[in-house]
């Protein structure tokens, strides 16, 4: 937002976008957008990110963030657009030493290097600081208009932030799943055993996830909101649910075809989360929701629970 005021105040003309992945949306950056009256692009990298989640170059952060390629990306998708919309360079709202993987020095050069238009990009809060660009070279921007905020601190954003009269802005990082931790575990696990597809990654936001075996999890729903939820993604997946007694929807996810060993450790896991029902119980299940199969089992107990747990 600071990036794009700053440009604009100058007397440039800045087309904000923002790239949306499987893991972050542009809800936030909507509402941001319109709080400072400009229209927002947004474009789809999805299938694109989770290819290079699977091998980020420069490896991954905290958690499963991988910054340094993802911003590469992004300016690499950001050029392909340039023509498009008559676009001559590409700013971003970058600050030196801001973030402890993406944006120290060598971490900027990489993004810019990865992006393949490293000469293009100007990152109006810092550049003062940074490696003058063809937009600078060139006299396109002066480079004293530039700033030359860097580090931790934000201190001098939040000043700006005032003068903009901005009042919605978030968290850094916030809004992208890569970076929290539990969200992570599960990507994980998944990448681990060879499950990175959008269809399975579509359901780590939602509910618990165990692992039965290398080849089989099950999601169980923890309220209502979830079970609505897990309804509305579940697809061909086989969904399990105890017959008589109130209690979560639980769903399979399954790169074989389950054997039913599997299916009675998944019934057993699931009837541990219906309190009502007793210790042995009917679970049925099958496809597309057509429960049309039983099978009795037993409660499983809550340590043997937690060993599957994700
Ligand atoms: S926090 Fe998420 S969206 Fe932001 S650069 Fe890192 S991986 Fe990409």
């Amino acid at each position: 937002m600071l990036a794009v005021l700053h440009m604009s105040e100058l007397g440039f003309e800045v087309l904000p976008i923002f790239f949306k992945s499987l893991f972050f949306g542009p809800e936030n950056a909507k509402k941001a957008a319109e709080q400072i009256g400009f229209e927002l692009i947004v474009h789809d990298i999805s299938e694109k990110h989770l290819e290079m989640l699977k091998n980020p170059r420069y490896g991954f952060g905290k958690n499963m963030n991988p910054c340094i390629d993802c911003h590469g990306l992004m300016f690499r998708e950001a050029a392909q657009l340039m023509e498009q919309y008559k676009i001559d360079f590409i700013i971003s709202g970058e600050v030196l030493g801001q973030r402890p993987m993406s944006q120290r020095r060598d971490a900027l050069n990489a993004v810019g290097k990865l992006s393949q238009i490293k000469d293009l990009l100007v990152r109006p809060l810092s550049q003062k600081l940074l490696t003058d660009t063809i937009p600078i070279r060139e006299g396109w921007v002066k480079k004293e208009e530039m700033l030359d905020i860097q580090g931790r601190g934000r201190y001098r954003q939040i000043e700006m932030a005032k003068k903009y009269k901005i009042t919605f802005y978030q968290n850094p990082g916030g809004g992208c799943l890569l970076t929290d931790a539990g969200y992570s575990r599960r990507l994980r696990d998944l990448m681990d055993l060879d499950m990175m597809e959008m269809k399975f990654i579509a359901f780590l936001k939602t509910g618990r996830h165990f692992r039965i075996s290398e080849n089989i999890k099950i999601i169980v729903g923890r309220n209502e909101k979830d079970n609505d939820a897990l309804t509305n993604l579940a697809v061909d997946e086989i969904v399990l649910q105890a017959k008589d007694f109130p209690g979560p929807l639980g769903i399979l996810n399954s790169i074989i075809l389950p054997a039913e060993e599997d299916i009675k450790i998944a019934a057993s896991l699931l009837l541990r989360y219906c309190n009502k029902a007793p210790e042995t119980a009917t679970v049925v299940y099958g496809k597309k929701f057509q429960l049309q199969i039983a099978v009795e089992v037993k409660k499983m107990s809550s340590e043997k629970v937690e060993e599957y747990l994700i």
